[in-house]
């Protein structure tokens, strides 16, 4: 695998640092939520930055899983969204946060934050470890953010290029000859 990283992006120093001060600004946030906070991970690109972020948050809080998929147009941006496994917790009157991995162009975070408000949460936010913002879209804003980045191709903790690479700890590029 390490003959396959181009370059570090950041290091899993620099991202266990970043990580902990998101989980305090997070902590800050939900100080009188605490307890009824229910954590939504967008799978799978986020189930390492998910782990160990919870492991910073002072107060008990929920973790619903639910599993969607896109069916990306070969002509178009846009797509449905379909579930294929419906949220695990009742988010009724509680306050959600959803986890991903990159906020690229947004349709998938805009797309689960629909199907979430349906369920009328007491309040919902968006957390992403990464923002590409030359892509990210005006309408839609993410309350916490560990670093946004040049629109680079990244892979390496949770995050994979064609499913590998989701165990590397460090985020990284991979040698360009590899996404041909
Ligand atoms: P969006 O719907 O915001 O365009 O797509 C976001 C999703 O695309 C992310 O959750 C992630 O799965 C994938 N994605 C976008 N940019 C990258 C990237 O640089 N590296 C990897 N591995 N996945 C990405
Ligand atoms: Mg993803």
């Amino acid at each position: 695998m390490e003959r396959d990283i181009d370059r570090t992006l950041y290091s899993r120093e620099q991202i266990e640092r970043r990580v902990q001060e998101m989980a305090a600004e997070i902590a800050k946030v939900y100080h009188d939520a605490a307890d009824d906070l229910v954590i939504v991970p967008v799978l799978t690109g986020s189930i390492i930055f998910v782990a160990d972020l919870i492991r910073h948050l002072p107060f008990k809080m929920r973790i619903g899983l639910m599993t969607v998929s896109r069916y990306r147009g070969a002509t178009t941006e846009g797509g449905a969204t379909q579930i294929l496994r419906d949220l695990t917790v009742d988010i009724k009157n509680r306050h959600v946060l959803v986890v991903d991995d990159i906020l690229d162009t947004g349709n998938t975070l805009r797309a689960v934050s629909e199907q979430l408000m349906e369920r009328e949460p007491a309040s919902l936010r968006l957390c992403t470890l990464l923002r590409k913002p030359s892509k990210a879209p005006k309408d839609l804003t993410a309350d916490f953010v560990g670093f946004d980045i040049d629109d680079v191709f990244v892979v390496g903790y949770g995050l994979d290029f064609n499913d590998h690479y989701r165990n590397w700890p460090d985020l990284a590029v991979l040698r360009p000859e590899l996404y041909q």
